[in-house]
């Protein structure tokens, strides 16, 4: 039997395709691929820089489907339902979304695979693949089940190993998909194993790629604890409420933290109300006391803001890329807020009627990345766009990129860390350019 693991791509550039230069490992299909029985020949295809061999012979195809990816999901799982193969699909979008994922699919896959995995093969075995499977969310790899990185080996993934150590979150941003699938509950992995799959893979830097690795913050200290024998660089996703926690913060940096992904969302305090940010509220006072404790345990912060709040005008999206530029952030990314299905955001602006594109953004053929899916309050949709599209470029510019290098608590740090700065700000940059205004699907 040969089950297809396959990884889509977003879409393609007008009149060229796109491949994406900072791509990461595909961790989901690694761990799927750990989990399949011995006896099955399992093939990873990464529709991001390589082509699908659709005629090669294939018993189960099975996606793993993003909200920005599934239109080529949909795609590619025509291309093989044609050629006879069953396709299951699975992911975050499919289980916020199942009504529209059965559409295209043979069977759909909600939650997390880990204890449903090994009967879905079997059941595909059979050829008796059930319409419809659904799991609770839990623990990552809870049977012990490593990923199978000799299957990344070859694709030109950047060099980190990503991995996770816990999921889901406590908290209930209103943007967020995370905590409606989740439901604010958060699993941790066990230590012991998360140690063993550190030493049985080559790298020493790691991503984890936690939804908020700070959710819980005596699990996060075992974690660092237990990391700082093990020598290792490693990067996350935390909440900012964390920086208030000194003993945390010490131990990320003495494990080896050289930073994370971090939500500062918006610099106006009711812009935080009304996305209920609670991480960043208590306390408010322009996150002073927060950038101040990133820079004293020398975090290269990735900062990530969301822009087009009902609070938000065109002088407040200025000054939020100003604040960045001046606290000298290692990396931020400025996003278009957006309404992903079924988030108490999704259903604010069905209430309001202010969804664009039949609110279903990521399957309409119009619809561009990076473009306001939605009507704002205080501009038209084009303003926001262009207005989100100018702080990442003015952000990204040599100037900028110069001034936020030099800060020697962390991008200059160490000559690690500043080739880090230099490798990445580039990479983002070239990317950011590439990506802007990219269609969705290859068709
Ligand atoms: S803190 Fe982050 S992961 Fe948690 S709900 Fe908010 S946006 Fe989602």
């Amino acid at each position: 039997m040969k089950v297809a693991l396959i990884k889509p791509t977003i879409g393609r550039r007008e009149h060229s395709l796109y491949v994406d230069e900072g791509r990461m490992e595909p961790l989901t299909l690694g761990v799927l691929a750990g989990m399949t029985p011995p006896d099955v020949d399992v093939a990873l295809y990464d529709d991001r820089m390589e082509s699908i061999p659709f005629d090669e012979p294939t018993d189960l195809a099975a996606i793993t489907v993003e909200t920005y990816t599934a239109r080529r999901a949909y795609e590619i799982a025509a291309e093989y339902r044609a050629r006879g193969v069953p396709v299951i699909m699975g992911g975050m979008h499919v289980s916020l979304l199942p009504e529209e994922a059965v559409e295209h699919a043979d069977s759909v896959f909600l939650g997390d695979a880990e204890t449903l995995w090994a009967q879905v093969v079997e059941d595909a075995r059979r050829g008796r693949l059930l319409p419809r499977y659904q799991a609770p969310p839990g623990v990552a790899q809870s049977h012990g089940a490593l990923p199978r990185r000799d299957l990344y080996k070859g694709k030109g993934y950047l060099p980190m190993s990503l991995m996770q150590y816990s999921r889901g979150c406590r908290f209930a941003c209103s943007f967020c998909a995370v905590s409606q699938y989740f439901e604010r509950d958060h699993y941790v992995r066990r230590i012991d194993e998360v140690l063993r799959e550190i030493e049985e893979q080559d790298r020493k830097f790691l991503f984890f790629i936690d939804d908020n690795i700070a959710s819980d913050r005596l699990a996060l200290r075992e974690l660092c604890r237990a990391l700082i024998p093990m020598k290792v660089r490693w990067i996350s996703q935390a909440s900012l409420d964390v920086t208030k926690d000194d003993e945390t913060m010490r131990l990320m940096s003495d494990s080896g933290c050289i930073g994370n992904v971090t939500g500062f969302e918006t610099i106006t305090p009711e812009s935080l109300r009304d996305a209920k940010k609670s991480p960043n509220i208590p306390g408010f006072s322009n996150y002073k006391r927060e950038v101040e404790a990133l820079r004293q345990y020398g975090m290269q912060t990735w900062a990530a803001f969301t822009l087009g709040y009902d609070h938000d005008t065109y002088d407040s999206i200025m000054a939020t890329m100003e604040f960045a530029l001046r606290n000298r952030f290692t990396f931020a990314a400025f996003n278009i807020l957006m309404p992903y299905p079924n988030t108490p955001l999704y259903k604010k602006f069905s209430d309001e009627g202010r969804h664009l594109y039949g609110g279903k953004w990521w399957l309409h053929p119009e619809y561009r990345f990076n473009n306001a899916a939605f009507v704002p309050k205080n501009m038209t949709p084009d303003e926001l766009t262009e207005a989100c599209h100018r702080v990442r470029k003015k952000f990204n510019d040599p100037i900028s990129l110069l001034y936020r290098f030099a800060d020697v608590r962390t991008n200059m740090r160490s000559l690690w860390r500043a080739g880090a700065y230099w490798k990445y700000a580039t990479l983002f940059r070239k990317e950011l350019h590439k990506k802007h205004g990219m269609r969705f699907g290859l068709k």
